[in-house]
C-alpha cells in the first residue's frame, strides 16, 4: 500500500489514479524530480534577489555613476537654477557630478559643504559618512553625488573622491 499525494488516502501499490480523489498518483521518482526542480528555482530566485540588491545599493550605484562624472561647482548648479529652473533640472537634477568644497558642518544624516558662496547638504553613503564624521571643520573635500534641488542644493548618494 502507498499513500495518495493529494488526499493521503491509502491506495494500491499499482494504482495510477487515486480512487478517493481521482487525481493522478506520483511515483517516487517524479516526487524527487519535483523537489530538485523546486530547489533549483529557489536558488535562482535567491541569486536574482542578491543581484537586484547589489544593483540597487546606493554605494555601488554611486561608484558606477561617479566613474566618468563631470566636474561642476556648487555655484554652477545654483546659478543656472536661479536663472532658469527647468533648464537647471534638465542639466543637473538626478545626475552625478564631482564637486569640491570645504566641510562646514557635520550633522546626523548629512554634511554641509560650502563652495565659494553656496552651501550644499551632502548625504554621503554609509562608509564615507563615517570618514566625514572624523574630518576636521573647513577641511577640503572632493566628492561625487547626485544633484537634488530642494529648499537648498542637496547632493544625494555622495561618496568621497580621493585626491590624486
Ligand atoms: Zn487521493
Amino acid at each position: 500500500m502507498k499513500e495518495c499525494n493529494w488526499c493521503k488516502e491509502k491506495v494500491k501499490e499499482d494504482a495510477k489514479v487515486c480512487p478517493n480523489c481521482g487525481k493522478p498518483i506520483w511515483k517516487e521518482k517524479d516526487k524527487k524530480r519535483v523537489t530538485i526542480l523546486g530547489i533549483i528555482v529557489g536558488i535562482l530566485f535567491i541569486i536574482l534577489f542578491l543581484i537586484v540588491l547589489i544593483i540597487l545599493n546606493p554605494a555601488s550605484k554611486a561608484k558606477e555613476m561617479c566613474k566618468d562624472a563631470p566636474r561642476v561647482t556648487l555655484e554652477d548648479v545654483y546659478e543656472l537654477h536661479a536663472k532658469n529652473v527647468p533648464q537647471a533640472k534638465e542639466k543637473y537634477e538626478g545626475k552625478y557630478f564631482i564637486i569640491e568644497g570645504k566641510l562646514s558642518k557635520v550633522l546626523d544624516n548629512y554634511a554641509k559643504i560650502e563652495s565659494k558662496y553656496i552651501t550644499a547638504n551632502v548625504y554621503f553613503i554609509k562608509d564615507d559618512k563615517e570618514k566625514v564624521n572624523k574630518m576636521k571643520n573647513k577641511e577640503k573635500v572632493t566628492f561625487c553625488g547626485k544633484v537634488d534641488y530642494g529648499l537648498c542644493i542637496n547632493i544625494k548618494d555622495a561618496m568621497l573622491i580621493e585626491k590624486k
